[in-house]
């Protein structure tokens, strides 16, 4: 039996969690298994911010984030491990000797230099882990992702080398589950022909955890979470949410592009091309039924999803005369946003414009404004939410745009978007 386990940062947030991480391990310890971890909990967005800053030259900034990202593995080595003398202090000092250090060199490729420093947010959480692990008798061996997952240089979305992939998985982690080590490794992050760190994207730590099963044709894959299992709903924005106790590889994709948090897009193909359960688990309560992802579609068109995403963007892109936005004005627009990397969730064409909406983040804004205002008329609107629901009816859509206006919307026959304030 194979398994590949993924524990999100939220879960080892503290000594208890990471105890947990270790039960539940301790339970399967004789099957092969694969660990992959997330960063600590909110460490992936701090560390976006050192790069923020790091890029706007804002010393202050640097320096105060990271002593708080430094302050946060301190704190937590520190509840697991206790005050005395430990040799994860040491290793915890040496990584971020490290950081330090990257943080010192001059970067010309904002994409490279994020890569280069958000990846140390799963270095650190797989440190500790491995500290504990091998502290308490586990076979542990920690593998960095970056010498098992093979990407391109596309820098914060980068793309997986199956082929290189492939050979290095079964050559070392393989031969290290042969000889029954549990073995522990980075989400998220991979590296370059060259050696260089990349990352997969946003929450690309269950991907990481598919492209090993998928390679290694495990038997399952399980994603430990804070949450009871895939739910209809974020039960932090409804309070009539219910579980999914089974949901098709295909209706996980189409709520993973939506952006339903609690999947990644990318995560379903890879299983799903070896046909392997995808299981969605509590890692309050670890006895439960778990939320089961695979090619069974008998429950897929039973309840109504609702996927709420915030902080978006709708931007209407005219010509400057007046004249309709055809072909060629699309391919220079799609050509800015391609350039810029910006995800696009929505779009809608008519006579005089062509409205685009995609999550805010500042920096890209700004350049693909700085890109597009010399040919187009821009207008934007901010602060909107898109608001999918699959297998809607008009009693939904009713309530949950009540007192909203809405700004666009867009059905099938089984999924409406709408996109209001
Ligand atoms: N730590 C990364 C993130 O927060 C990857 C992940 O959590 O899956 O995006
Ligand atoms: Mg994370």
């Amino acid at each position: 039996m194979t398994r590949v386990f993924k524990f999100g940062g939220a879960l080892m947030k503290d000594a208890e969690g990471i105890e947990k991480v270790a039960s539940i391990i301790k339970q399967y310890q004789h099957d092969q298994l694969v660990v992959v971890v997330s960063a600590i909990g909110k460490t992936t967005n701090a560390l976006e911010e050192l790069v923020r800053f790091k890029l706007g030259d804002d010393y202050a900034n640097i320096e105060k984030t990271f002593i708080q990202i430094r302050r946060t593995h301190f704190e937590l080595a520190e509840s697991v491990f206790g005050n005395a003398s430990h040799e994860i202090y040491d290793k915890l000092n040496a990584m971020f000797t490290d950081l330090n250090n990257e943080l010192k060199k001059e970067f010309n490729d904002r994409f490279f230099a994020y890569d280069q420093i958000v990846s140390f947010g799963e270095r650190l959480s797989s440190l500790i882990l491995n500290s504990y692990l091998n502290e308490n008798g586990f076979p542990i061996r920690t593998m960095n992702a970056a010498s098992l997952i093979v990407t391109n240089e596309n820098y914060t979305a980068a793309k997986v080398d199956w082929e290189s992939t492939d050979k290095a998985i079964k050559t070392k982690l393989l031969t290290a589950l042969e000889k029954n080590e549990i073995v522990l490794t980075q989400g998220f992050t991979g590296a370059d022909q060259f050696g260089n760190n990349t990352t997969l994207g946003r929450e690309g730590s269950d991907f990481s955890a598919a492209i090993i099963a998928n390679i290694l044709d495990a038997d399952e894959v399980t994603i430990w979470k804070n949450v009871p299992g895939l739910m209809n709903a974020d039960p932090h924005r409804f309070n009539d949410t219910i579980k999914l106790n089974k949901i098709s590889y295909h209706e996980a994709i189409e709520l993973a592009f939506y952006g339903a948090s609690v999947i990644h897009p990318k995560t379903i193909q890879p299983v799903q091309q070896k046909n392997i359960p995808l299981f969605v688990r509590s890692f309050n309560d670890p006895e439960s039924a778990p939320s089961v992802i695979s090619d069974d579609t008998s429950e897929d068109d039973q309840f109504q999803k609702i996927i709420v995403k915030d902080d978006q963007v709708l931007l209407s892109i005219g010509s400057r005369d007046l004249a309709f936005i055809a072909e060629e004005n699309l391919t220079r627009i799609f050509e800015a946003f391609s350039k810029q990397k910006i995800h696009v969730n929505l779009m809608q064409h008519s006579a005089v414009s062509f409205s685009v909406c995609f999550n805010e983040d500042g920096a890209k804004l700004q350049a693909l404004v700085k890109e597009l205002r010399e040919e187009f008329q821009l207008k934007y609107n901010s602060g909107l939410q898109l608001i999918t629901i699959r297998f809607y009816d008009d009693e939904i859509i009713n309530k949950l745009t009540e007192g909203k206006k809405v700004f666009l919307e867009q059905k099938s026959r089984t999924t409406v978007q709408l996109l209001v304030r």
